[in-house]
């Protein structure tokens, strides 16, 4: 049989040493914080595969699961002495969501339940408040509603809203037992109206529409998008973790708090978080009440009165910092931590790897290896390669005029400018039409999840830096700017004001995370320099890595930044990009135009100066490196012209009238283009195209060479190759040009002939293409196409469909079909290396910059990836991790 249910608490530890898998993150976390001895509160966690039965199986409990609870139910009612249902000394659990890695907010908790009419009498006497318990029932009432069935929450806000109005209260703290009493009475009034029936009052009936609906929460809508955001599998589900509550609320010697063992946004060591007094779990996170910092500094740096818990509370919080101590050296990471304080005892509720920032993950990994705790191969592997792209994010211009209208919390660093937009909705659609947004809420909640995604940054009016808006935003590498107080947002005028200034949708502001300021207008960016840690992690990845790492660039620019970012070479120059320039477009149309090769030749002769200039200019950037430059490959007609005055150009250019250069325009119309006249197509039909390029390319070699003394090595490659006759007939083409060049400038370079591999055709007969070609760059963006049938251009009508219905586990244009198209790659790869052993491999597709992709180039033993030049120090790191995950 099965066992689904793992106990924690009192001394019990039924899931020790058992994965998160099983437990989900936070059940495993529980069990691990009590069997280190820490203070939790007794549990049970029933495991995320019941959850797969549970939704597979058409959402119903097993009898055996049922006792497996009453047993666990039994473990939490011995530890505590108290008996769930029981009127004279209730039990109350909270039920929890947890996944395996954590999805801040996107799940379901109910708190305080195993309250009824009877239970509510025994915990004002058991506690002796009876103003907490009534303030505790309603709150269970309140979520209860609104998580498990599912009734509109508007309704229960207002009339809480009301009943403060009525009473002349400002705050909830000024309720009363007799007030709370009462807006009980008429919640459970508002239930029965909205749900047709009255509030359960069975606390096991209570129990299992609780567990049932956080199982049923995995299957959410934002819970989807959550998953599908950040590339979660479905099929993982969420564990439950039940567990006996413990009060925050419970007067002005309780408190509730969420922590982190370092700054999550900067990474700095100093404990960082929020507690409020008198509280209950999701407030601090709610942005109901403005909370107060943990520490004295913090609270000093931001100026706030309202006391930090280090001076309100010094002996809870002395135990507290031990405590993030003991898991920092435990867990060996810096922790996401809750926790409550009742009656001045400490209750631990929660830690976990805590969500940082790209500077702070960086600089938590340096630090941690530099303090001993982790090893350098161990920093190398904490860092999420993607999110290196935060770091290369342009910031504002210090030097710029700031227009800057209030100041919020820094929640989330980096900067960025868009049109307001006051809801999640907006944002999408004007991000789907290319616009850049900036998101502005009073407060987040999970259903902006697709808004904050879509939008380029975050700023609300409410909330903490622990606030749902920062964490998800700094989880996104989103810049947010947090609990701007003085902003005032009218969602349904679409407008907000600040200090009598008004702000309409579509207005452009700026955010800097950094700072916490919002300014009005655009303000200008500059690039960020890349030192101190980025540097030294850096450089310990480049230690463990076996992959070379490449840039596609064309221009000297591009190749520039790639060089800086530490590319070891050019895996891509495409030279039609350096065709489509406003000086030389109406040369290359004379070129197409042409009809005969006497005509094609004259233009040629007029392009091969440009083309040897380009040249020189990468050779120079990329002075003794490698630099793999394809030949002509798009379809022709991409060049030809559209307009009246291109053709008239043309025309006067070339003397041809402008009738017959329509003619021959039109003969140049291709039904499929990218099957049709291009890539060596082009090489064999008009072998001259790839004369002038190739002489281009060697007499820019060879000045360079002579120059500089760094002689580059061209890798002159042939695109859409299918068979080894027409790699062999461009290579003659080449190594004619190269003797020619080389005799002309009395002297010789090393060079290498060979071509791209993005035809199955190829894939599968690279063994007698290998006889010819000295290297293989996998052109994986048209391998893709080719093997899937797909068009990249094309696919956007059903990709994400695909995707949700799990027939491509990813994007195949983002990440690699590792199975399909990966399978050929390894077919090419072996086939290749038979004929010659010492074939250069390589791949240059948008692939060579996704970790995952690069991690198969790593296991399949390819010598280099490409990739884009700001993805470079991503490609360095991953390609370091794919090292050590190989080693292992
Ligand atoms: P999430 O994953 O959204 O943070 P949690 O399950 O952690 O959801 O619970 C939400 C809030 O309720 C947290 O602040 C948590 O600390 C608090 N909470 C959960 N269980 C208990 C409990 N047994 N006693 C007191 N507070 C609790
Ligand atoms: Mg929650
Ligand atoms: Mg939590």
């Amino acid at each position: 049989m099965t066992k689904y249910v793992y106990r924690f608490g009192g001394g019990v530890s039924d899931g020790h040493g058992l994965s998160k898998e099983l437990l989900g993150g936070k059940g495993a976390n529980l069990d691990g914080m009590a069997s280190i001895g820490l203070p939790v509160p007794p549990g049970f966690t029933i495991s995320t595969e019941m959850c797969t039965r549970y939704l597979d199986e058409g959402q119903a409990f097993s009898d055996d699961l049922r006792a497996e609870v009453a047993a666990g139910l039994a473990h939490i009612e011995g530890v505590t002495g108290k008996a769930f249902g029981d009127p004279a000394n209730p039990l109350l659990v909270s039920v929890r969501s947890g996944a395996r890695v954590s999805m801040p907010g996107m799940m379901d908790t109910v708190l305080n339940l195993g309250l009824n009419d009877d239970t509510v009498a025994g915990l004002a006497t058991t506690s002796g408040d009876a103003r907490f318990a009534w303030d505790s029932y309603r709150r269970f009432i309140q979520m209860y509603s609104d998580v498990v069935l599912e009734l509109d929450h508007d309704g229960f806000e207002e009339a809480l809203e009301i009943a403060k109005e009525d009473n002349g209260y400002f705050l909830d703290t000024e309720m009363t037992a007799a007030d709370w009493q009462g807006l009980v009475g008429t919640y459970k009034a508002l239930v029965e109206k909205l749900w047709g029936k009255p509030f359960p009052q069975d606390v096991h009936d209570q129990l299992w529409g609780a567990i049932g609906a956080v199982f049923g929460s995995w299957q959410s809508e934002r819970a989807k998008v959550y998953r599908r955001l950040n590339g979660i599998p479905h099929h993982w589900g969420t564990a439950v973790n039940v567990q006996a509550m413990v009060f925050g609320n419970m007067g002005e010697t309780s408190a509730t708090g969420v922590a982190f063992t370092r700054d999550p946004a900067k990474g700095d060591r100093a404990y960082y978080g929020e507690f409020l007094i008198n509280a209950q779990g999701e407030d601090v996170v709610a942005g109901i009440r403005t909370p107060q910092y943990l520490t004295r500094t913090a609270r000093e740096a931001a100026g706030a009165k309202p006391l930090s818990m280090e001076e309100a509370m010094p002996e809870t919080y002395a135990e507290l910092a031990k405590v993030f101590d003991l898991l920092e050296t435990h867990y060996r990471d810096m922790q996401d931590i809750e926790f409550t304080v009742e009656r001045g005892k400490l209750w631990m509720l929660q830690t976990r790897s805590g969500k940082r920032t790209a500077s702070a993950a960086l600089k938590i990994a340096v630090d941690m290896a530099n303090e001993g705790l982790i090893t350098e191969e161990e920093a190398v592997a904490r860092v999420d390669p993607a999110a290196l792209d935060q770091l290369l994010h342009p910031t504002l211009d210090p030097t710029a005029v700031r227009d800057v209208l209030t100041r919020g919390l820094p929640a989330s660093p980096g900067a960025a400018s868009g049109a307001a937009v006051f809801d999640s909705e907006t944002a999408q659609n004007r991000a789907e039409l290319g616009e850049s947004v900036i998101l502005v809420r009073t407060e987040t909640s999970p259903e902006d999840i697709h808004g904050m995604h879509a939008a380029k940054g975050i700023l609300t009016a409410r909330g903490g830096m622990t606030s749902h808006a920062a964490v998800v935003a700094r989880g996104m590498g989103r810049p947010c700017v947090s609990g701007a107080g003085t902003v005032s947002i009218d969602a349904k005028a679409r407008v907000m004001r600040i200090a009598g200034r008004e702000v309409k949708e579509g207005d452009i502001i700026t955010i800097d995370g950094a700072s916490g300021e919002v300014m009005l207008g655009e303000v200008p960016t500059v690039q960020p320099v890349l030192a101190g840690d980025f540097g030294v992690l850096m450089g310990w990845a480049d230690k463990v890595r076996r992959l070379r790492v490449r840039a596609n660039a064309e221009t000297p620019l591009d190749c520039r930044t790639a060089r800086d970012f530490g590319a070891e070479g050019i895996g891509l120059c495409r030279t039609e990009h350096m065709f489509f320039d406003a000086k030389r477009i109406t040369l290359v149309r004379q070129m197409i135009l042409a009809d005969s090769e006497a005509g094609r030749r004259a233009a040629l002769d007029k392009l091969l100066p440009e083309q040897r200039a380009d040249f020189t200019q990468i050779f120079e950037v990329m002075a003794g490196l490698p630099v793999t430059i394809r030949l002509l490959d798009p379809p022709l007609h991409e060049f030809l012209p559209h307009e009246e005055t291109e053709f008239a150009d043309v025309a006067e250019a070339t003397g041809i009238g402008v009738e017959a250069l329509r003619r021959r325009a039109a003969e140049l119309h291709e039904f499929n283009p990218m099957l049709g006249h291009r890539g060596c197509r082009l090489g064999v039909t008009y072998p001259e195209i790839y004369e002038m390029q190739a002489r281009a390319i060697f007499e820019a070699a060879c000045d360079v060479a002579d120059k500089s003394g760094a002689a580059p090595i061209p890798e002159v490659m042939i695109p859409l190759v299918g068979t080894r006759r027409e790699l062999e007939l461009m290579k003659i083409v080449v190594d004619a040009q190269a003797k020619a060049v080389f005799a002309e400038k009395g002297r010789t370079l090393d060079y290498l002939v060979g071509t791209m591999i993005e035809l199955p055709r190829a894939a599968l007969k690279a063994a007698e293409i290998a006889e010819v070609g000295e290297f293989f760059s996998f052109g994986t963006n048209d391998l893709t196409q080719t093997t899937l049938g797909v068009s990249r251009d094309d696919a956007g009508r059903f990709l994400t469909t695909y995707v949700d219905k799990g027939i491509y586990a990813t994007d195949p244009f983002v990440s690699l079909d590792i199975e399909g198209v990966g399978e050929l790659i390894e077919i090419a790869v072996e086939r290749g290396r038979k004929t010659r052993p010492n074939i250069k491999l390589g791949i240059c597709g948008e692939h060579g910059g996704d970790p995952a992709s690069i991690a198969f180039c790593e296991t399949t033993g390819l010598d280099y990836v490409s990739a884009s030049p700001y993805r470079v120090p991503i490609a360095r790191l991953a390609a370091a991790q794919a090292a050590l995950k190989n080693r292992r």
